[in-house]
């Protein structure tokens, strides 16, 4: 079976308000010199895993479309020299729509990337700059026709629900760009005040008056779930939705607790061993990592309780939840074992399936997953 790469481009021109992933602005004009560490990176760790083929590729970030096209191609080469792709791969890129250009999608399409990941969020100017995105209701648009034109492979778009200003209407109008420029595939994400965000801060003094909160947020996300479902997008985890099943098949390697190697700073890949695993995070301070990406990276072990909760918490939010005899041939005991006091509480009230094959959620109970797993950790602690 091949392997799964995922590839942090730690690359911003500025950081988003709501933004907790790392990258750094002052590091955009080394570009170069990121890719070519990038490249040494995948070469060196695929080596060393002994990977043959590549199953599922994904760049992400940060912001992979700050990389010129040239540096697209290089970086796509060596991943490419480094084990072939497999005849039906994905390999999918991460773009913010105001960096779009008909070369740069060129370059990917060349390169054998044939999954697009734009960051729409919204097609509301107030709403993007509420939250300090680059982008425009100008530049989606723009950049959602190019892709329309010229982009051959498959198209995800991605948005928030709960933004500043939002409307449900305004909400619902952003989303119905999906079916519009022919996306396969959708993440409607609700906004989130991560810790130590200026968002989350500006957030505590009370400087957001229009930001929805409590049950108005839900109430827009569930509406734009619905709206998804009407447009023909099903919804298969908690934010993410697909049309005629075109799920993410890369992030479905984490979803069902695989493994997968990763090249970047900041960036987690896992190894697993039996009922144990090991993850291994690039160091998250570009300078150091430049200096020498794999040995300045930590390995850390997760034993067979911290790798089996991991299981439950990914495998959840897929909304055909758990595999019972995956996760019984894995830790060597049935999830009704570890968490059976749980699961018929949650069956009880109408929110989970047992089967005798899986345990899922229903719709209605992934709105509350984070209690779902808070009580089965407990039971099984
Ligand atoms: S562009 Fe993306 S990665 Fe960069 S700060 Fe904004 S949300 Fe974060």
């Amino acid at each position: 079976m091949g392997g799964s790469l995922y590839v942090h481009v730690p690359l911003c021109v500025r950081k988003c308000a709501y933004c907790d992933f790392f990258s750094d602005p002052a590091f955009l004009p080394s570009s170069r010199r990121i890719a070519d560490a990038l490249g040494s990176e995948i070469r060196d760790r695929s080596r060393e895993a002994g990977i043959r083929s590549w199953a599922t590729v994904y760049i992400g970030g940060g912001t992979p479309s700050l990389l010129s096209p040239a540096l697209i191609s290089t970086l796509c080469a060596t991943i490419t020299d480094s084990a072939p792709l497999e005849p039906d791969a994905e390999w999918t890129i991460e773009a913010n729509p105001e960096d779009l250009s008909a070369e740069w999608l060129s370059a990917c399409a060349d390169s054998g990337i044939n999954r697009l990941s734009l960051g729409v969020q919204s097609l509301h100017d107030r709403e993007l700059s509420s939250v300090g995105r680059r982008g425009s209701r100008k530049a989606n648009l723009e950049a959602l026709e190019l892709a329309s034109k010229v982009w051959k492979g498959r198209l995800s778009l991605d948005f928030i629900a709960g933004l500043p200003g939002q409307s449900r209407e305004s909400l619902l109008e952003s989303l119905d760009a999906a079916p519009a420029f022919g996306a396969d595939h959708v993440s409607l994400y609700s906004l989130t005040l991560e810790e130590g965000t200026p968002l989350q801060r500006l957030a505590d003094t009370g400087g957001i008056p229009e930001l929805p909160e409590g049950d108005s947020a839900d109430e827009l996300w569930i509406a734009g779930r619905d709206f998804l479902g009407e447009l023909g997008y099903a919804q298969y985890e908690v934010s993410n939705f697909s049309l005629n099943r075109c799920e993410s098949r890369h992030n479905l390697v984490y979803w069902n607790s695989g493994e997968w190697l990763a090249a970047g700073p900041g960036a987690s890949g896992t190894i697993r061993r039996g009922s144990v695993a090991l993850r291994t995070t690039g160091m998250s301070d570009i300078a150091q990592w430049l200096s020498d990406p794999v040995g300045t990276s930590q390995t850390e072990e997760l034993n067979e309780r911290e790798c089996a909760e991991e299981y439950l918490m990914m495998g959840m939010r897929l909304l055909s939840g758990v595999d019972r005899k995956s996760f019984e041939l894995r830790f060597g005991k049935d999830i009704l074992e570890v968490a059976g006091k749980t699961c018929s509480r949650w069956q009880g009230r109408g929110l989970l399936e047992v089967s005798p094959e899986r345990i899922r959620l229903s719709a209605q109970g992934l709105l509350t997953l984070n209690v779902f797993l808070a009580e089965c950790l407990e039971e099984m602690s």
